[in-house]
């Protein structure tokens, strides 16, 4: 087996908190190895513009703890194209570069599935703050952004309560609602509105007044972005006419996206880092790290591909038919577990907030 001698790392796509300590880890297990280690900066961009530069073990200190990316990131649609390509395997082969960490979302994964097509190995690691990379049940950076729209919504709540009002929160995730889900338990709310699951208003309409007769002074409900960007104050006008409760609405924005790693996506990260190079100096590549149970397992970044389809209801008959009978079993239990938790969580927020 040939031994890799030097590796680049780069983070692309939407910044995540916890992309740095994914970047530490890699370079330091890296260099522990005996393998060289290049930042690659502003995501594949930096492939395209010769952006880049060697990181030592004190380059990445004192990272860990910080939120964005000390790589900085990009959107390069340069990259879409086989003249963007040919320049980044270019750039990789001056620099020597056998084997590429790619940390970001599904399009940074496709991006290195034609990096690896050709001739530069990668392997993923999946870093947004949406949780949206069905093939994993946590990505780098949700956690963070959790817990900041936690302590967010409960000032709001505050406010709500001084003012007997409702607030409609509009929180991250574009293609999954796991933010609102998750949120809406810890704060309280009254329902999550997201894509995947339809709401009931009537019952909610007919909750809030039920509750508000009983006492209730603040109300929350938390939509997640990808009901489309009107929505929320839509929703908040809706409200207000039907229940009669005065309703405001807040975007919480970009602000989610920032702040330091907890400690659960710092631990990911760097355990998804670590496996990352002990699989990719092995000669492994087109993989992308995710996490099951406790454990960080690798799988095939096309089928990481395939799973995110299927759950988007994305996937055509056609290429369902292409797949092998035991890979579509798996990949539908995958999708139907997150699914079936989804709804779990959905049914404890519709059973205990009043
Ligand atoms: P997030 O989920 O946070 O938005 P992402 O990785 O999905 O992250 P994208 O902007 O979709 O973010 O992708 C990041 C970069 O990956 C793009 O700017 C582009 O350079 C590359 N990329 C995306 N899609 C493809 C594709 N189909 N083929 C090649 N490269 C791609």
């Amino acid at each position: 087996m040939k031994t890799i001698k030097r590796i680049g790392v780069l983070t692309s796509g939407g910044d995540a908190p916890g992309m740095n300590a994914a970047v530490r880890a890699v370079t330091r297990l890296a260099l522990y190895k005996g393998v060289e280690v290049m930042g690659i900066y502003n995501g594949y961009q930096g492939l395209i513009d010769d952006n880049i530069k060697e990181l030592h073990e004190r380059d990445v200190s004192f990272i860990i703890n910080r939120g964005g990316t000390m790589l900085y990131t990009a959107r390069c649609d340069e990259f879409r194209e086989a003249s963007g390509i040919k320049k980044a395997v270019d750039t990789c082969s001056r620099h020597g570069i056998e084997g590429i960490v790619t940390i970001g979302g599904d399009g940074t994964f496709r991006g290195a599935v034609d990096l690896t097509d050709a001739g530069v190995p990668c392997i993923g690691i999946p870093g947004t703050i949406d949780n949206d990379i069905a093939s994993t049940e946590m990505t780098i950076g949700f956690d963070t952004a959790m817990n900041t729209v936690v302590e967010l919504i409960d000032k709001l709540r505050d406010t709500s309560e001084s003012h007997a009002r409702c607030t409609v929160v509009e929180v991250m995730g574009r293609d999954a609602g796991d933010i609102a889900l998750q949120t809406s338990i810890a704060v309280g709310a009254v329902t999550a509105v997201i894509k995947e699951i339809p709401t009931d208003f009537d019952h909610v309409i007919d909750k809030m007044v039920e509750a508000r007769k009983n006492g209730k002074r603040n109300f929350i409900i938390v939509a997640a972005e990808g009901m489309g960007h009107d929505y929320g104050e839509e929703l908040s006008k809706m409200i207000e006419k039907r229940s009669g409760i005065e309703t405001r609405f807040a975007r919480l924005a970009h602000i989610q996206r920032g702040g330091s790693p907890t400690l659960r996506d710092r631990v990911l990260a760097t355990q998804m880092g670590c496996a990352a190079v002990e699989n990719l100096v092995e000669g492994q590549m087109k993989q992308v790290m995710c996490l099951r149970g406790n454990n960080i397992v690798a799988m095939d970044i096309y089928d990481a591909l395939t799973v995110d389809k299927l759950m988007k209801g994305k996937l055509s008959p056609d290429e369902e038919d292409r797949i092998p009978p035991n890979k579509l079993y798996e990949m539908k239990r995958i999708v139907a577990d997150k699914q079936a938790y989804k709804k779990y969580l959905n049914y404890i927020i519709d059973h205990i907030t009043l």
